[in-house]
């Protein structure tokens, strides 16, 4: 009965990345959910909630922790959830395209905090 609209063409939902603000596609982007317990990743992007996306790239991670996430998500960051964002942006790439080769560039004594 419910067959009104013909599909031909798939529609790809585009979602602004509140890093940079670039808008692409929704399955590039990795989204964010606020939930009772606080702000996750959300890897399926099915989570129930009000939700934000970020490129899989450092460098939009760190502008949004700074502001514009929890902006987005209309609620404060708790230090536990930053803890765990961040543990999250550990695992992501630098940058895009540039990557230095890895000859000879540690600085293991690099002070945190
Ligand atoms: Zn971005």
């Amino acid at each position: 009965m419910a067959k009104a609209k013909p599909r031909r063409t798939k529609h790809i939902p585009q979602r602004t990345c509140v890093g940079c603000r670039e808008v692409l596609p929704k399955r590039s982007l990795i989204r964010l959910v606020r939930t009772p317990e606080g702000v996750k990743v959300d890897p399926t992007g099915k989570a129930r909630g009000r939700g934000a996306y970020l490129h899989n790239q450092r460098s939009c991670w760190e502008r949004a922790l700074k502001g514009a996430l929890a902006q987005a998500l209309r609620t404060e960051i708790s230090p536990a959830d930053r803890e765990h964002l961040l543990a999250f942006m550990a695992t992501l790439p630098e940058e895009e395209a540039t990557s230095q080769a890895l000859t000879g560039s540690r600085d293991s004594e690099a002070p945190t905090g």
